[in-house]
C-alpha cells in the first residue's frame, strides 16, 4: 500500500523534476490577506504573484498546502463526518505556473502523474471543462486520448474561477475519479453528482484573463496555472478505498480515538470517531500555527471545532479530558512532513487540555438542559431559538454544536428564534455600554458584529477572495 505520507513526497518529487520550486506549506493564518479566515486553498499564499503584486525567483512551484475550510466561503465543517470525502482540515497539492507554462503542460502533467506514475486506470478518469473552453476540450482529447463522453462541458460558474471581483481568472477543468457502478451519484454536473461514485480529485484552474474594474474582461499576456489535488481524496484511491477515513493517517486517527474510548471504531459511535479524528488534525494545526481558541475571529472557529469534537467525547462517555491524548497519534502520522507539530507539541497539548477542562463543566449542565428541553417538545417541534441562545450564552454551546447534537436525533433549531434572542442581548448590552460612558473601540466592534451577524461573526470584513482552489 502506498502511504499518504509518500503520495505526498511523489506528487512534491515528480513537479520538482519537473522543474518546479518546492516551497513548504505557508501557514493556515493568511499572510497577505486580513480579509480571509483561513488558507483555504493552495493558491492563497502566491495571490500576490499571480497578480505581479510580488515577484519570486521561480516561475513554477509545487506545495503540500495545509488548508482549513470551516467558516467563511467554503465551509465544509457540516459534511465532516458525514461524507467520504469532506475534511475541515486537509492538504491540498498543487503545481502552480507563474505566466511560464499553460493549458497544454498542465493537463499533460496531470494526467502523466496520475496514469504513468500513479497508475490509475484511464477508464476511470473523467475531466470537466468549462462549456465555452474548446481548448481544453480538445487538449483532454488530444494529450489523454479521453473519448468525448469522458469531457464534461459545464457552463455554469462552478467551472470559471476568480479571484475576486476584479483580478485574474479563467476557465476550470476538474479531473474526477469512478469508484465504479454500485454506488449512488451521477457524474459531474448531473443533478445527483453528490453521491459517492465520482469523486473531484483535482482542480485544474487557467488563469488567462483579467477583470478590470470597469468590468471588461482582457486577456491575460501571460496566463498562468493554479492546481489543487486533494490528497486524502486521492490516497483513497490509491489505498483502494471509497471513503477518504479509510485511509492510513485518519484510520490511524479514528483508531486512536476509539482506543481511548475503548470502544470499536465501527461499532454505534462510527461517525463521531470520524468527526474526532477531523477536529484533531484542524485544531493542532490551527493552534500550531497561532490561533487560539476564543470568543471571536479565528479564535472562535477554532473554539467551536474543539468544542464539537469534545461533545462527540463526551457522549461517547469521557468524563475527564481526552481530546489532548490523541495528539501522539497525529504526530506520528504528520509531525516529519509537518514539524510545527512537534516544536508547539506542549502549546497544542496545553491549549487543547485546557480548553476541555472549562468546557467539561458547562457541558454537561448544557446537555442536560437540552435534553430536558426536547423531552418538553413535541416529537417534531424545533428547538425555541431562545433555548439554543441560553445553551449558546450560558453553557459556551456554538450554535453548530447544539445543531450538530439535534441532528443525531433528526431535530432541528429555529434559528431566527436564536438570531432574535441574540439581536435582544446585544440591544441590551450596547445599552449598558452608552451608559457606562466607554469609547469608540466598543461602539466600533459592536457596529462591526451589528452588521456581520452574531454567529457567523468571525472578526473579519468578509471573504472577498474567491479561493476556490
Ligand atoms: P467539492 O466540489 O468536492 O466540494 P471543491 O470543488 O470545493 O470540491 P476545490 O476548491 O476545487 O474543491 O479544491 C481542490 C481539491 O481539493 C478538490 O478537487 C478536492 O480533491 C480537494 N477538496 C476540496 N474540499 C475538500 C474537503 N473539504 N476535504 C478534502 N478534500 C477537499
Ligand atoms: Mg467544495
Ligand atoms: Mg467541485
Ligand atoms: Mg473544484
Amino acid at each position: 500500500m502506498t502511504s499518504t505520507n509518500d503520495i505526498r513526497s511523489a506528487f512534491l518529487e515528480y513537479f520538482g523534476a519537473q522543474g518546479h520550486r518546492i516551497v513548504p506549506s505557508a501557514s493556515l493564518v493568511p499572510q497577505n490577506d486580513p480579509t480571509l479566515l483561513f488558507t483555504n486553498a493552495g493558491m492563497v499564499p502566491f495571490k500576490n504573484v499571480f497578480t505581479g503584486q510580488e515577484t519570486r525567483p521561480y516561475s513554477r512551484a509545487t506545495t503540500a498546502q495545509k488548508v482549513v475550510r470551516a467558516g467563511g466561503k467554503h465551509n465544509d465543517l457540516d459534511n465532516v463526518g458525514y461524507t467520504a470525502r469532506h475534511h475541515t482540515f486537509f492538504e491540498m497539492m498543487g503545481n502552480f505556473s507563474f505566466g511560464d507554462y499553460f493549458k497544454p503542460e498542465a493537463i499533460e502533467f496531470a494526467w502523466t502523474l496520475l496514469t504513468r506514475d500513479f497508475g490509475l486506470p484511464k477508464d476511470k478518469l473523467l475531466a470537466t471543462v468549462y462549456a465555452e473552453d474548446e481548448d481544453a476540450a480538445e487538449l483532454w482529447k488530444k494529450i489523454a486520448g479521453l473519448s468525448d463522453d469522458r469531457i464534461i462541458r459545464i457552463g455554469t460558474s462552478d467551472n470559471f474561477w476568480r479571484m475576486g471581483d476584479t483580478g485574474p481568472c479563467g476557465p476550470c477543468s476538474e479531473i474526477f475519479y469512478d469508484h465504479g457502478d454500485s454506488v449512488f451519484g451521477g457524474p459531474p454536473g448531473s443533478p445527483d453528482e453528490d453521491g459517492d461514485r465520482f469523486v473531484e480529485i483535482w482542480n485544474l484552474v487557467f488563469m488567462q484573463f483579467l477583470d478590470q474594474p470597469d468590468g471588461s474582461r482582457d486577456s491575460l499576456p501571460r496566463p498562468s496555472i493554479d492546481t489543487g489535488m486533494g490528497l486524502e481524496r486521492f490516497a483513497a484511491i490509491m489505498q483502494g478505498k471509497r471513503d477518504n477515513y479509510d485511509t492510513d493517517t485518519m484510520r490511524a486517527l479514528i483508531e486512536a480515538s476509539a482506543d481511548v474510548m475503548h470502544q470499536d471504531a465501527d461499532g454505534a459511535f462510527k461517525s463521531s470517531h470520524r468527526v474526532v479524528a477531523d477536529h484533531l488534525r484542524s485544531t493542532a494545526f490551527l493552534i500550531a500555527d497561532g490561533v487560539l481558541p476564543s470568543k471571536e475571529g479565528r479564535g472562535y472557529v477554532l473554539r467551536r471545532i474543539m468544542r464539537r469534537a469534545m461533545r462527540h467525547l463526551h457522549m461517547m462517555g469521557a468524563k475527564e479530558p481526552v481530546f489532548y491524548r490523541l495528539l501522539p497519534a497525529l504526530i506520528q502520522q504528520m509531525g516529519a512532513a509537518y514539524p510545527e507539530l512537534v516544536q508547539h507539541q506542549a502549546l497544542i497539548t496545553q491549549t487543547m487540555k485546557g480548553e476541555e477542562e472549562r468546557f467539561t463543566a458547562l457541558l454537561e449542565r448544557g446537555l442536560t438542559l437540552l435534553s430536558d428541553e426536547l423531552d418538553r417538545l413535541g416529537e417534531t417541534e424545533a428547538l425555541p431559538g431562545d433555548v439554543a441562545f441560553k445553551l449558546y450564552d450560558t453553557f459556551g454551546f456554538p450554535l453548530d454544536l447544539t445543531q450538530d447534537a439535534l441532528r443525531e436525533k433528526g431535530r432541528t433549531v429555529d434559528e431566527s428564534g436564536f438570531e432574535t434572542a441574540m439581536a435582544e442581548q446585544r440591544k441590551r448590552a450596547r445599552a449598558a455600554w452608552v451608559g457606562s460612558g466607554d469609547t469608540a473601540a466598543e461602539t466600533v466592534w459592536f457596529d462591526a458584529r451589528d452588521k456581520h451577524g452574531p454567529s457567523e461573526f468571525l472578526g473579519y470584513v468578509s471573504e472577498k477572495a474567491d479561493a476556490e482552489v
